[in-house]
C-alpha cells in the first residue's frame, strides 16, 4: 500500500531543479516531507532550506562545508553528512520513498544508480547519469524494480504521450522538440564571439549554469537523444529532433496509424516535477496555465548540426555505443566549464568534444568504475587540448 506521506531526498536542493521541486512540495504539505537535502557550493541557500523544510538529513561535500552549515543552523537538529558516499547513503536509506537526482554531470552517477538499485521511486532530472552510464542504470532500474520517471522536460513529455510509458510496434518514431537556444539564429561567425554571459541567458528556460550553455551548443538535445534512447529503449534513427523555437510542446509522439500526440505547457520545471512527485496522480505545480489566445504560432524547423555539431557528435557517440556517450560528455563537461571560466571560446567547446570522442577508443560497457576510469581519461585529454587553446 503507498504511504500518504511520501518522504523525499533531493540530492541538488540547492540548483535549479532542486528548488523548483522544494517549491512543488511546500504546496502539498500533506503529501510530501523532506528527509535530506544535500548541496555542494552554496551552504546559504542550503541553511534556508533546511530550515524551512526540517529534514532528518543534509549532505555537504566537505568537513569545511560541514562546519559553514553548522553555524548558518543554529540549533537546528538536522544532522549533517559529508561526502559522495553519504549521497549514495541518502539515496538508499530505507527512510527514503522517492529520490530527486537533480545533481549537475556525472557527479550525479553513482547516487543515481544506489537510488536505482535499492528500488526507489527515482525522478532523474541528472541526465548524464544515464548519458555516462545507460546500460547499467537501467538494469539496476529493472533487477530492483525501481520507477524511474523522467523529469527532463521532453523526456516527461514523452512518457506522459506513451501509454504506460512504453515505446510498443505502433509508435513510429519519437520528436524531441529544441528550442535552439539563445543562439538559433547566429552566423558561425557571430558564434565564434558569443560569452558566458550571452549563453547561459537562455530565452525559455531560468536553468543552471551548465545545461543553459548545453542548450546553446545543441549538446543539450544530443544528451536528451542518448537520454531517450536508454529510457525508451530507442536508437537515434527513432527519433526525430525538431526545433521549436517557443518551447510550448515538449516533445511529441509519431504512431504509425498518422496520429502524433504531444504535450504542451508552459515552459516550468515544476510541471514535470509535480508529474513525476505524484504519479500516476496528479496535483498542482504553481506553473502558470498555457493561454491559447496569446498563442499567435507554434513553429517548426530543422536543426543545424554544422552550426551545432554538438548534436551530431551525441548522435555518433550513442551510434557507436560502449563507451562513447560516457567520453563525449566528460570532454563536454570540462569543455564547458573552461568555456564559463573565460578560457576558451564558444565554438571551442565542439571541436574538444570532436576531438577527444575521435581519439579515444570505445570499449563494451563493463562496471561503473571502468566508467569512471574513461570519465577520467576524457577529461584529461579535453584539459590537454584547452591548455594548448590557451597557450
Ligand atoms: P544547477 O547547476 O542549478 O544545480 C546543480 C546542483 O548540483 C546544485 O545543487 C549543486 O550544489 C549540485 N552539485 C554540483 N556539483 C556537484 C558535485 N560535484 N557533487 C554533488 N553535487 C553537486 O543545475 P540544474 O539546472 O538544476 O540541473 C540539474 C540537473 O538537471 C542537470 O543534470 C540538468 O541537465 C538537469 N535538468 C535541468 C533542467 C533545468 O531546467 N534546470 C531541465 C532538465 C534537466
Ligand atoms: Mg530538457
Amino acid at each position: 500500500m503507498i504511504k500518504t506521506m511520501q518522504n523525499i531526498t533531493i540530492l541538488g536542493a540547492t540548483g535549479s531543479i532542486g528548488q523548483s521541486t522544494l517549491d512543488v512540495i511546500a504546496r502539498h504539505p500533506d503529501k510530501y516531507q523532506v528527509f535530506a537535502l544535500s548541496g555542494h557550493l552554496n551552504m546559504t541557500q542550503l541553511a534556508k532550506d533546511v530550515l524551512f523544510h526540517r529534514p532528518k538529513v543534509a549532505v555537504v561535500p566537505t568537513e569545511q562545508k560541514r562546519q559553514e552549515l553548522k553555524q548558518l543552523l543554529g540549533q537546528s537538529t538536522t544532522e549533517i553528512l559529508v561526502g559522495d558516499q553519504a549521497l549514495s547513503d541518502v539515496a538508499c536509506a530505507v527512510e527514503t520513498d522517492v529520490v530527486m537526482a537533480a545533481i549537475v554531470g556525472a557527479a550525479g552517477l553513482e547516487s543515481s544508480i544506489a537510488a536505482a538499485t535499492s528500488g526507489k521511486k527515482l525522478l532523474l532530472a541528472n541526465k548524464e547519469s544515464l548519458v555516462v552510464a545507460g546500460a547499467l542504470l537501467m538494469q539496476a532500474v529493472a533487477k530492483s524494480n525501481a520507477l524511474l520517471l523522467p523529469i527532463d522536460s521532453e523526456h516527461n513529455a514523452i512518457f506522459q504521450c506513451l501509454p504506460n510509458g512504453r515505446v510498443d510496434s505502433g509508435v513510429e518514431s519519437v520528436l524531441l522538440t529544441a528550442s535552439g537556444g539563445p543562439f538559433r539564429d547566429f552566423s558561425k561567425e557571430q558564434l565564434i564571439h558569443v560569452t558566458p554571459d550571452q549563453a547561459v541567458a537562455h530565452p525559455n528556460w531560468s536553468m543552471g549554469r551548465k545545461i543553459s550553455v548545453d542548450s546553446a551548443t545543441l549538446m543539450n538535445k544530443g544528451l536528451e537523444l542518448i537520454e531517450a534512447c536508454w529510457l525508451f529503449g530507442l536508437t537515434p534513427a527513432d527519433i526525430e529532433v525538431v526545433v521549436h523555437p517557443q518551447s510550448v510542446i515538449h516533445s511529441m509522439v509519431r504512431y504509425i496509424d498518422g496520429s502524433v500526440i504531444s504535450q504542451m505547457g508552459s515552459p516550468d520545471m515544476r510541471t514535470p516535477i509535480a508529474y513525476g512527485l505524484a504519479y500516476p496522480n496528479r496535483i498542482a505545480s504553481g506553473s502558470e496555465r498555457l493561454k491559447f489566445n496569446d498563442l499567435l504560432t507554434l513553429s517548426f524547423m530543422n536543426p543545424d548540426r554544422e552550426r551545432f555539431p554538438c548534436l551530431r557528435l551525441a548522435e555518433d557517440a550513442m551510434t557507436i555505443g560502449g563507451t562513447a556517450p560516457t567520453i563525449l560528455n566528460a570532454a563536454n563537461e570540462v569543455a564547458v566549464d573552461a568555456f564559463l571560466r573565460g578560457e576558451i571560446g564558444f565554438v571551442d567547446i565542439a571541436h574538444i568534444n570532436e576531438q577527444v570522442l575521435t581519439s579515444m577508443e570505445s570499449q563494451v560497457v563493463e562496471s561503473v568504475s571502468q566508467l569512471q576510469e574513461v570519465d577520467h581519461l576524457a577529461r584529461m585529454s579535453a584539459q590537454t587540448l584547452i591548455t594548448v587553446i590557451r597557450s
